[in-house]
């Protein structure tokens, strides 16, 4: 079969012939169709200090992807040959505190599918059964492909109460689009979303954002007086990884807001202690998606929202055969660009 694969140390990637990966007893075997391309994936291209540091070669990478069952393990009862699924990438070990609790989420012996065993640039992924989330059978397969992304919206806008609340979201990119349209779905007041990028504060319009902002020209203070907010914003989703960014939110958060961070910054940076203690701020980290809660709650919004699934839709913005993917990763690296896909159909 085909696979993406780092064949050893340095950047680069090969797109060769292998043999088929075998299918344990609580396994599940995926002819893959669609994969999404994600920052972790042109990390691992070029080969940072963290792929370095995390990656074992040879290792087929991605873990972004939607498919259909071509073969079950003897102990999986159920899922079945045919079905349309797509996998969550994170391999939790089912025995640490937090997995015993129920907090899978939060396992401190996580394997990454693409990252720590071999992933979804391929033919064929195999991944344990309880990885598995079947999907109806008519999606979009191009949607199926961005439950990955899409949960780590759903995570991160969901992890607080926000109908009827004041929610700022700093970073248009692929997954703070995606959480403006949550946000919208759930019932929020005012939704500002600020960027740098006119084409992505596009997007954030388009998913129902009442003001997306250009963070080079205008402030946060500057959105709350055109919207008449007098007291600061209830909620704040930081998706952009930017201290200038956070700084902007914390700025303009009411007392006893609340903020989910999922952006990852480059590296350590200062920001304003005083005001999270003096205005109570609760700030919250958020990886990954929660086992399984993210995944009934992106279903369950999906199969009622078409405005959800026609946002989820705009962030694609380039699709490539598998054979093409050097394209895929220039794409990528551009940083021109929404949600990239590979057909590996
Ligand atoms: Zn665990």
């Amino acid at each position: 079969m085909r696979a993406l694969v780092k064949t050893a140390p340095g950047p680069g990637l090969e797109l060769l012939d292998v043999v088929e990966p075998e299918c344990g007893p609580d396994e599940v075997k995926i002819r893959v169709l669609r994969a999404g391309l994600c920052g972790t994936d042109l990390h691992l291209f070029e080969w940072d200090e963290w792929a370095a540091a995390t990656v074992r070669t040879p290792m087929t990478i991605g873990h972004e992807f939607y498919g259909e069952v071509a073969e079950v393990g003897e102990d999986v009862t159920t899922i079945e040959v045919g079905q349309r699924v797509s996998g969550e990438g994170h391999i939790v070990c089912g025995m640490c505190r937090n997995c015993r609790a129920g907090r899978r989420h939060l396992c401190i012996n996580t394997v990454g599918i693409g990252v720590n065993r071999d992933g979804a640039f391929a033919d064929y992924v195999v991944i344990p059964a309880t990885n598995v989330w079947v999907q109806p059978a008519d999606l979009d397969p191009d949607l199926g492909a961005l439950f990955d992304p899409f949960g780590n919206a759903t995570h991160t806008a969901l992890s607080f109460p926000i109908a009827g609340e004041d929610v700022v979201i700093t970073g248009a990119g692929p997954i703070g689009v995606m959480a403006t349209a949550i946000t919208r779905h759930v019932g929020a007041r005012f939704i500002v979303v600020t960027d740098i990028s006119e084409v992505r504060l596009e997007l954030a319009r388009a998913a129902g954002a009442d003001l997306a902002i250009n963070a080079a020209t205008t402030s946060l203070g500057d959105a709350m007086a055109t919207l008449g907010m007098k007291e600061g914003f209830d909620i704040g989703l930081e998706m952009s990884g930017a201290p200038a960014a956070v700084a902007d939110m914390l700025a303009t958060m009411n007392h006893g807001g609340r903020v989910a961070m999922l952006g990852l910054p480059h590296a350590d940076y200062v920001i304003d202690w005083g005001r999270v203690i003096t205005h109570m701020l609760t700030i919250k980290g958020i990886y990954g998606r929660e086992m399984y809660d993210t995944w009934y709650a992106m279903s369950a919004m999906l199969q009622t929202s078409a405005p959800l699934r026609d946002a989820l839709r705009s962030v694609i913005t380039h699709r490539f055969p598998a054979e093409r993917w050097p394209e895929a990763f220039e794409a990528i690296r551009s940083g021109r660009c929404g949600k990239v896909i590979m057909d590996w159909s």
